[in-house]
């Protein structure tokens, strides 16, 4: 009997089937959230079942880089992890810390956390945290639950923080912790890091500058693109960042990376915990042993070269779809380097069909929605879309 379930996927509980079903027909259509939904992890799984991993209860509390990792913990892979990653958003070997975050608003709470403390160590003084309203709302939400005063700077139409607004919202006379957004959640829109950086400069009275870089999602393909210079801290002048491991690497359940320098790290209060490995400057005490080792298995299975590849595919696929919109004369618009195209949102029942984010914005004309193209897009899949959507409009109109 048992033999037969397991044989058809059955639980044994058929409201938890009829769910399996939904998200079986659902997520090979689901172009509105950035979620890898070609898992790289079946031998993952496989290996971890045959291992006995899953009947094993471990546990990544401490710092992985501490001379004497906690034993009990996959801290020796999540630790490999960060020094596969370092290079990769360009921290030198010797100037480079890191952990397998439980997501990337994790990542982003230690960038702002790390960063007001590198501040006050540095300064003495409180920060100002500047951050453009185009950014995901976990920085205004992790700003606020740090009780840091915050500057939201307006963005272009684009969503690009403005230059100008900025340099007007600057507080000269307290240190600046200013988040960039690479990859705005909903245009797709990069902070010009160059431009907004030389307005820093130009500001020597400020005490004291710190930048954190949201890569959530950009920070996954970017690294594999031409374009890889947006995400390197030597190249960009940002001292940490936080990307997610469940979006473009594919992770199964919410992870990520954050990476900062080691000067960001040596400034930050060590709590001295002898009962676990001494030193707790990050955050969390718990932290998940699984998420580290399956990035290190995707790192060896798939690796820069798998994602090279996955990264151009995406590319040309955004480039296809906005092309074929703009042919079915639907309006539509892609910020440069961006894997997300925004829209004149579509029916709700399109919408809901391909879980589409919604939005608002009179300057592109009112309702709108995106589609955020990953490694499940194919050419057929956006040939459907772009047809649906363009008989949908087209009856609207009559
Ligand atoms: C998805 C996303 C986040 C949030 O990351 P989680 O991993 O979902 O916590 C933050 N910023 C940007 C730009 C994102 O795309």
């Amino acid at each position: 009997m048992i033999q037969e379930k397991t044989k058809d996927n059955s639980s044994g509980f058929a409201k938890l089937d009829e769910w399996v079903k939904i998200w079986q027909e659902t997520l090979p259509n689901y172009f509105g959230y950035p979620f890898n939904e070609v898992s790289p992890l079946g031998e993952f799984y496989e290996w971890y079942y045959r291992a006995g991993i899953n009947l094993m209860n471990l546990n990544n509390a401490g710092d992985p880089f501490t001379d004497t990792p906690w034993e009990v913990s996959s801290q020796v892979f999540e630790r490999e992890v960060i020094e596969f990653f370092a290079p990769i958003y360009g921290f030198a070997d010797d100037n480079r810390w890191g952990l397998v975050t439980h997501s990337g608003s994790d990542g982003n709470n230690h960038g702002i956390y790390f960063g007001a403390n590198y501040l006050k160590a540095k300064t003495g003084r409180q920060p100002v945290l500047y951050v453009s309203d185009e950014a995901h709302y976990s920085n205004m939400r992790l700003a606020h639950l740090q009780n840091l005063e915050t500057r939201l700077v307006k963005s272009d139409a684009m969503g690009r923080m403005l230059p100008d607004e900025l340099e007007r919202q600057l507080d000269s006379e307290r240190p600046a912790l200013v988040v960039y957004a690479m990859g705005s959640t909903f245009k797709g829109a990069i902070d010009d890091v160059p431009v907004l950086n030389a307005v820093l400069k130009r500001h020597p009275e400020l005490p004291a500058v710190y930048r954190h870089v949201d890569a959530a999602l950009f920070g996954g393909y970017l690294p594999f693109t031409e374009h890889r210079r947006l995400v390197s801290s030597q190249l960009m002048g940002f001292e940490s960042i936080a990307v997610s491991g469940h979006k473009f690497f594919g992770i199964d359940s919410p992870s990520g990376l954050f990476l900062c320098t080691r000067e960001v790290y040596d400034n930050q209060e060590d709590f001295d915990i002898p009962y676990l490995n001494k030193n707790m400057r990050m955050i969390n005490c718990s932290r998940d042993p699984i998420q580290p080792l399956k990035l290190w298995w995707v790192v060896q299975k798939v690796g820069a070269e798998g994602w090279r590849l996955q990264a151009s595919r995406i590319m040309e696929l955004t480039a296809y779809l906005k092309q074929q919109l703009d042919r079915a004369g639907y309006p539509c618009w892609l910020n440069d380097y961006s894997n997300t195209v925004f829209m004149k949102r579509p029916s709700d029942s399109i919408v809901h069909k391909y879980q589409l984010a919604t939005n608002e914005d009179p300057r592109f004309g009112g309702p709108l929605a995106h589609v955020v193209v990953m490694q499940h897009f194919t050419k057929e899949k956006i040939d459907g879309f772009v047809a649906e959507v363009s008989s949908s409009a087209s009856s609207a109109n009559d």
